[in-house]
């Protein structure tokens, strides 16, 4: 990472377009090393299933599932009615449309044949959730498996570095190096902050301004997010933090923001979003502190052509 001195602060090159963010307080940055950090769990490898004793259910590792019961169309999981080719050959009902009823692997017409055999077969199953690499333990009837996927509090977390949309997706930790190391993101220990967001030309460009900084504490990461848009026709800025974990998890906690000068203040005090909500959800929600620009370059001083705002805050647990 590289860092700017500017006297006797230190300006971080740290994320951000359009912005530059300054650490105003001493609280330090936390090493580059992951393996230093926190780790939430170990995660273990895959183990081998064992088949149970019961006649009525099978436990099979996923892959060998996903070849059976993938459409080789849309290679999604087949669901009842599952149909199939006079030489055995198996599809989506909706994807016989897709292919003219002709089959795409021997190009024979399909007609109307039901796989029930494979349609049994997959309610006899009991599967791994698809996100057991990342810890999830649970086994599901095939059916309501894709259901479980979509809530299950293991699925991989989507980068949420405001920059471009990124495609990297993990668990926490993985995420947390990759935000430090792809995006050069600061990560700041300590449950209090104090930060000076300067941009020289504030009025040049209204919506493409953002900066992200990282914090850890009570063993859990923050992104402190700090955007300019407009909001209708009038150009804001917006902070607002997101927690790097579960809705459930993040509601735990609360925080505050101020921004002020010449004797007035801003204060807001909100309790951070989850990464599963989009920065840019969180921004259309207006559930953070806005700051109309007339009034951040009031409070920035100086010939207020220039923005200096200077943004603290803190961050605590619900008891
Ligand atoms: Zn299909
Ligand atoms: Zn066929
Ligand atoms: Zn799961
Ligand atoms: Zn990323």
């Amino acid at each position: 990472m590289t860092n700017f001195k500017l006297g006797k602060k230190q300006i971080h090159a740290s994320s951000s377009s359009g912005f530059q963010s300054e650490r105003m307080d001493e609280s330090p940055s936390l090493p580059m090393d992951s393996k230093s950090l926190n780790p939430k769990k170990q995660v273990q490898p895959p183990s081998k299933e064992k088949l149970p004793h019961g006649k009525s259910s099978l436990i099979l590792p996923n892959s060998d599932i996903d070849e059976l019961l993938e459409c080789p169309v849309c290679s999604n999981a087949m669901f009842p009615p599952i149909q199939q080719c006079p030489s055995g050959h198996t599809l989506c009902f909706s994807c016989k449309n897709k292919v003219n009823n002709k089959c795409p692997i021997c190009r024979k017409e399909i007609g109307n044949i039901r796989c029930l055999a494979l349609e049994k077969l997959a309610v006899s199953l009991h599967l791994p959730c698809a996100y057991h690499h990342l810890g999830c333990e649970e086994m599901f009837p095939y059916y309501s498996k894709l259901q479980h996927e979509t809530r299950c509090t293991y699925r991989p977390y989507t980068c949420p570095h405001p920059g471009s949309d990124c495609p990297f997706t993990s668990d926490s930790l993985a995420l947390l190096s990759h935000l430090r190391e792809r995006h050069k993101v600061d990560l700041q220990a300590g449950c209090t902050f104090n930060h000076r967001y300067v941009k020289q030309d504030p009025c040049s460009v209204d919506s493409c301004s953002w900066t992200l900084t990282l914090f850890n504490c009570f063993g859990q990461y923050f992104c402190l997010h700090f955007e300019a848009f407009l909001l209708g026709c009038e150009p804001v800025y917006m902070a607002f933090l997101r927690f790097m974990g579960e809705e459930s998890e993040a509601r735990r906690y609360n925080y505050c923001l101020e921004v002020g000068g010449h004797g007035r203040k801003l204060r807001w005090q909100g309790v951070p979003r989850s990464i599963r909500t989009h920065h840019r959800m969180v921004r259309d929600s207006h559930d953070g502190l806005i700051v109309h620009r007339s009034l951040a370059l009031y409070f920035s001083g100086g010939d207020q052509k220039e923005l200096k705002l200077r943004v603290s805050g803190r961050i605590w647990r619900e008891m």
